[in-house]
């Protein structure tokens, strides 16, 4: 693994998901073997596998601090290349000191991650009534969790720390995305310990050498997420958990 300090220019990023996006971290620990965002080598120049590099912006709080003076206020993602409690945040805590900043401005903030290391926060998390909280949790099967995600926590972990989250007042959402093969079952799982859900489909093929090794081609076609999303979305309705979807439900022969 390679991990690097440098400086950053600048750390508050427009995003096309919310209004902005802090990184502090460009890379990512838990090297999921889908991961969208291992594009980032490409910008970084790392000659590393996804998943083997991480650039740590030592410098981003700092950046931050002059930025929210300066910028209009908006919503902020934490974060869209990285994990911001991968296991080095334990070491550099720059994801909390970022969140303080926002929280003490009083700036709207959605965290995304897979980590119970979340937890740590929960202090800070309390000064915020403008905080939303979500975990990617992509199956219920902890063998398939370790085959796309090996380097990543465990199925039980997160969803012990979702109820953690939603039992102490945090506004929580579980990210279902991308629905992996066993995904389904997550929803009874969930019921109860979390505000929503959100699901959305498998939309790149870096993992499609895991699909074919496994034998699981049927379980990535259009055909496939029509018919899981739409048995989860009744599942939910009937367990009265809200469910956001983040593709089209309607089988492909459906099409105008
Ligand atoms: S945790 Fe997120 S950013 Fe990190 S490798 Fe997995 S999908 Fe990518």
């Amino acid at each position: 693994m390679k991990i690097k300090e440098v400086y950053a220019k600048s750390v508050l990023s427009k995003s096309k998901i919310y209004d902005y996006v802090v990184n502090p971290y460009v890379g990512c620990q838990h090297a999921c073997s889908y991961c969208y965002a291992r594009f980032m080598r490409r910008f970084t120049g790392h000659q590393e596998p996804w998943g083997r590099f991480v650039d740590v912006k030592v410098n981003a709080p700092d950046l931050l601090r002059g930025e929210v003076a300066k910028k209009k206020m908006g919503t902020v993602w934490v974060s869209g290349v990285c994990d911001p409690y991968q296991p080095l945040e334990a070491e550099y805590r720059l994801s909390r000191k970022c969140l303080a900043i926002l929280f003490r401005h009083d700036w709207p903030v959605v965290i995304q991650t897979r980590s119970p290391l979340v937890l740590r926060d929960l202090d800070i998390f309390k000064e915020s009534a403008k905080l939303r909280v979500g975990l990617s949790i992509t199956t219920a099967n902890d063998e398939i969790r370790r085959v796309f995600e090996p380097r990543a926590p465990s199925i039980a972990e997160r969803l012990k720390t979702v109820a953690s989250l939603h039992r102490n007042g945090i506004r929580t959402y579980v990210m279902i995305a991308p629905i992996l093969p066993e995904a389904e079952n997550l929803i009874r799982m969930l019921a109860g310990k979390v505000d929503y859900l959100i699901l959305d489909r498998m939309n790149y093929c870096h993992a499609d050498r895991i699909y074919e090794r496994h034998g699981w081609q049927d379980r990535k076609t259009d055909e496939y997420f029509a018919r899981v999303g739409r048995s989860m979305v009744q599942a939910c309705a009937e367990l009265g958990v809200e469910c956001r979807v983040a593709y089209s439900l309607d089988r492909p022969d459906e099409s105008p």
